[in-house]
């Protein structure tokens, strides 16, 4: 099969800012993890929102091309966990084609959320990265063959062979953004909620909620005050753990299952 000169493009662009960043943020393959769902034993559970961070973080970032279409990282976001994570829309610099982020386990195909996030956002391609064989850092690219629907239920990866242990964790769900809290609250709203804290002149509560929007819009911040009634909501979650040597067998066997919607490419970087 002739090289696919996207997959070209995307390695040699930016395959040595995946490695830096999968060597700074991806943990070795480490079996003491397994929490022991198998076992007759009451599992083991992680619920240390530090632990959870070092060992099951994420990082990512908006793949970017400038105007002769060269392709670069955008800001990295980080740390994130699983469905925490939350990539920026925006390139500073160019225009967003695609996304990267880590895993933080062996197996870098992609989740039904990873999939249905990148359709979303209409990315050209996107790219997860991790550890394979020997902690090695590798990357797999996924381009779309078309728009599709998927039942992201239906069961992409019931592989062929038992994971080694589980992960079971506390996942919490990300607090919203400045970019959210702006889209669900009116002027009015933002004024009678926040005014004490941003202090800002005018006669009505639209006109200091306007400016009070201005100002969250240009920090980027959520306002310190919404985090005072803010209670964090999660859930028990189970990760799969797959050994090194699984890896790579594993990464066939998903691309193979994704080839009806995607071209992929894996590569040790
Ligand atoms: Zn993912």
């Amino acid at each position: 099969m002739a090289p696919n000169p996207l997959f070209e493009q995307v390695f040699e662009e930016l395959g040595p800012e995946f490695k830096k960043l999968i060597e700074r943020k991806v943990g070795k393959y480490d079996p003491a993890l397994d929490t022991g769902e198998d076992s007759d034993d009451e599992p083991e559970e992680m619920l240390d929102t530090w632990d959870i961070e070092r060992y099951l973080g994420e990082v990512g970032a908006p793949i970017c091309a400038d105007e002769k279409g060269r392709l670069h990282l955008g800001d990295v976001s980080e740390p994130c966990v699983g469905a925490g994570c939350r990539i920026s829309k925006k390139c500073k610099v160019g225009r967003k084609v695609g996304s990267f982020h880590t895993h933080p386990l062996v197996g870098v195909w992609p989740s039904p959320q990873d999939i249905s996030t990148s359709a979303y956002e209409n990315e050209t391609f996107f790219c997860i990265g991790g550890r394979l064989v020997d902690d090695k850092p590798y990357a797999a690219c996924y381009i779309p063959k078309g728009p599709f629907y998927m039942d992201p239920f239906h069961p992409l990866f019931s592989f062929s062979e038992e994971p080694e242990g589980h992960i079971r964790f506390w996942r919490e769900s990300p607090p919203p953004e400045a970019e959210d809290l702006l889209e669900i609250m009116s002027d009015g709203d933002l004024a009678r909620e926040y005014g004490d804290e941003f202090e800002v002149e005018g006669e009505t509560d639209e006109e200091r909620g306007a400016k009070i929007r201005q100002l969250i819009e240009e920090s980027g911040d959520m306002p310190d005050g919404f985090f005072e009634n803010y209670e964090s909501e999660g859930e028990m979650d189970t990760l799969e753990l797959y050994s090194p040597s699984q890896g790579e067998r594993l990464m066939d066997e998903a691309f193979r299952r994704l080839a009806m919607f995607f071209k992929t490419e894996g590569r040790y970087l």
